[in-house]
Formats: structure tokens, sequence, C-alpha cells
């Protein structure tokens, strides 16, 4: 049998691969060069120009963007007036950020428990957490899957809640046709290069409700307005402006929104690559019984930012741990997403315990992010399933 490199044997390679890469080409570079060769680094006309193409590829009527996901989740937040003592529902399975919003607001994030075979928040599990002070639902499309946007919203309209969906993995998905970014009340982006189109730092608000628009774009900019009609007092001059509100500055750069607008037009390229190896995972994976393969509801058309190879530990004489180590020797580098949130010092101190949401902290135990990337070559791709096959049949426990 072929030893695993943690064994002695050889690796499947002999330079590193890592879960996820940006794949940037000339284009790119001449888009932000010519930027910087121009009058505006900020608050210029790339913003509105990158603002219309989100809105044409999501279907979404306003896009607002911002200085990165965090911020838009913030902002959102503060849209959908979220305030102290308010509960705030979202999973753990997911960045930090889904639920540090809550606590930027002074509400309280409640943690609701995740589908064992989707990943993805459960909308039953919200509905037992829904209390007189829930304010709205941080839904997260993890790994890029949609989340159920009829059940959600319906959840959502019954009870007065409001929709977020951090859709900072979902860009190039759609659920029952409809690109996500439409749908819920308000989606926000992430840019970050891990991600699958990346402006460096990045991130944005999708809404079709102008209430949100207008106050979303208030929060970006310090609550500062220009427009007569939201002004308090007479203008007391062209020079005049008012804050209206307390906001912060949360704007991106021309500099970045010309990045991103380039790399949106590799959108559907990125999402075809991202397809095609999630279909050869998938397929290699599928004979393997030794790895469980993350399901997909039939609404979701997904383009995954992320694959979840899920270890079945009946069928493994060694744990993630472990099975982790042994793809690093191999030189694939992976990591996990995510430690669930709660876990977390921070969270601990706040009194959040272990134990809330069995099923995440089950798939935490068994979960590893392989390469996923649009630069990957079938070469790429194809070591990292060798190395999968080799590590799980040397170590599977019924051989
Ligand atoms: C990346 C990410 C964020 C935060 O985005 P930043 O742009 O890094 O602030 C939020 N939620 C999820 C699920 C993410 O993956």
């Amino acid at each position: 049998m072929n030893k695993p490199a943690i064994c002695g044997g050889t690796p499947v390679r002999e330079t590193k691969i890592y879960y996820g890469h940006q794949y940037i080409d000339d284009a790119d570079i001449q888009a932000v060069v010519d930027v910087l060769k121009s009058d505006h680094l900020t608050c210029g006309p790339k913003i509105g120009e990158l603002e219309e193409k989100l809105c044409e590829i999501t279907g979404a009527k306003y896009a607002v963007v911002c200085s990165n996901g965090t911020a838009a989740l913030h902002i959102a937040c503060m849209a959908a007036g979220v305030e102290a003592g308010d509960e705030v529902i979202t999973t753990p399975i997911t960045f930090a950020a889904s639920a540090n919003c809550a606590l930027y607001m002074g509400a309280t994030p409640v943690f609701a428990d995740i589908n064992d075979r989707t990943y993805n928040i459960d909308p039953a599990s919200v509905v037992s957490h829904v209390t007189e002070k829930t304010k709205a639902v941080v839904a997260v499309d993890f790994t890029g899957q949609s989340i159920e946007e009829d059940e959600l919203l319906s959840i959502c309209r019954e009870r007065n809640l409001v929709l977020i969906e951090d859709g900072a993995h979902v860009l190039g998905t759609k659920y029952k046709g409809k690109p996500n970014g439409s749908i819920a009340d308000m989606t926000t982006l992430s840019f970050h290069p891990v991600k699958t189109v990346t402006s460096g730092e990045g991130g944005a608000v999708l809404t079709n409700s102008e209430e949100y628009y207008k106050k979303l774009l208030l929060y970006r900019a310090h609550g500062i307005t220009r427009d007569t009609e939201q002004m308090e007092h007479k203008p007391e001059g062209p020079w005049y402006y008012e804050q209206i509100e307390l906001g912060y500055n949360y704007r991106m750069t021309d500099i970045q929104a010309a990045l991103l607008i380039s790399q949106l037009n590799k959108l559907p390229a990125f999402s075809k690559r991202r397809k095609e190896i999630v279909a050869k995972y998938d397929e290699a994976f599928s004979h393997l019984p030794q790895i469980v393969i993350q399901e997909e509801i039939p609404e979701s058309d997904t383009t995954r930012h992320l694959y979840i190879l899920r270890l079945n530990p009946k069928e493994l004489s060694i744990d993630r741990k472990e099975f982790f180590e042994a793809l690093q020797a191999e030189n694939i580098y992976c990591n996990v997403h995510y430690i669930p949130t709660y876990f977390f010092p921070y969270y601990e101190r706040l009194g959040y315990r272990k134990g809330i949401c069995p099923k995440a902290e089950k798939l935490y135990e068994e979960m590893i992010s392989i390469p996923l990337y649009y630069g990957m070559t079938d070469r790429d791709v194809e070591d990292v399933i060798h190395a999968v096959e080799k590590i799980a049949t040397y170590f599977a426990t019924s051989k």
C-alpha cells in the first residue's frame, strides 16, 4: 500500500498548496493603475460603477459597497434597527463577524444549530430560539450554498424579524434560479482575498428596500448627508452638509472598486471552475466511506467558496487533527472553517458554554477545508484527491 508521508512515505507533491488563493490578472492590475493615474482615489466614479455592476449581477435594486464584510454586517444591523437588549439569531459555523455585528449594537447573539447534512442554519432551530426580544436573523450561506430562503423568509415575516443574509461566501450562487443577493431583506458580501472575487479588503450590502438603502448610505459615511430633503436645517451655502446620525467611515476606495469591477468580469469563469473542482472532489470522495459529502438543497445552484472534507470517525483510526497533519505532510495545507463562534474566550466571558449546538460542534470535530480556488490546475486537484485517498484508505478501520 502507498504509505502516507506522515508515516515516512513520499509526499504526493513537492510544493505546498493552500486552501485558497486569489487570482489576479493583467486586466486587474491595469484597472488599479488607471485609478492611481486618475483624479479620484476615493469617493470617485468607480464606486457607483461597481454598485451598478453588483445590482446587475445579483438582481438587487440597491448596493452599498463598503470597507469590508464586517462593516457591511455592522451597517446592515444598524439599518435593521438592532438595538441594545435585542437578540439576533445566527449560526456558530461561521466567521466571528456574523455574531460580532450583534455585539456591536449592544444586542445578544443567539446561536441556532445547523442542519447536519447541509451545514447551514436549520430553520427549525431558528424558530425554537425566537423570543420577544428577537430582532433579526443573520443567516450564513456557508461554503456558498444558499440558505433555505423560503423557510427563513416566512419565519421572519410571520414574526416581524429582519432577515440579514451573510453572503460572504455566496456570490455566484442562485436560489431557485434567482441570484442570492436579491432575496433576503439585506445581503452582505465580503471581498477578502480568500473569497470568490476580491478587492483586497471590501464588502457590500445589497437590498431591494429604499428605506434600508438610504440608511446604509448614511451609516457608511459618518451619518452625513448632502441631500437637502434629509436635512434638518436650511442649507447655509453650497458647502453645506449635515450629520444627522452617528455613522462610521466604512467607505471603499476607488482603487479597490476598480479591482473588484475587473474581478467581477471573471465571475462566470471563476464560478465554472469552482463547480468543476467540486464535482471532481464529490465524485472521487463518494467512493470513500471515510468521507462524508456535503449535501445540497435542490433549490441551490451553488458556486462553492469552500470545500468541506468531513471525516466519518467510525471508518477512520485517526482523528481530524491527525488527518489534517497527514495532509500537511503531503504538502496539502488545509484549514478549518470554522471554530464554533461561542468557543472563543471572548464569548466564554460573556457566558456562552459548549454544548448549545451539538450538530455544529460535531461537524467542527470532523471537518477540514481542502484547497478550492480558481487557479488550481487539474494536477493540483488530482494531488489533493490522491492525498485524501491515500490517507483515508491507509487509516481505514475496515480494510
Ligand atoms: C469573510 C467573512 C466575513 C467577514 O468579511 P471581512 O471582509 O473579512 O470583514 C463575514 N462572514 C463570513 C461568513 C465570512 O466568511
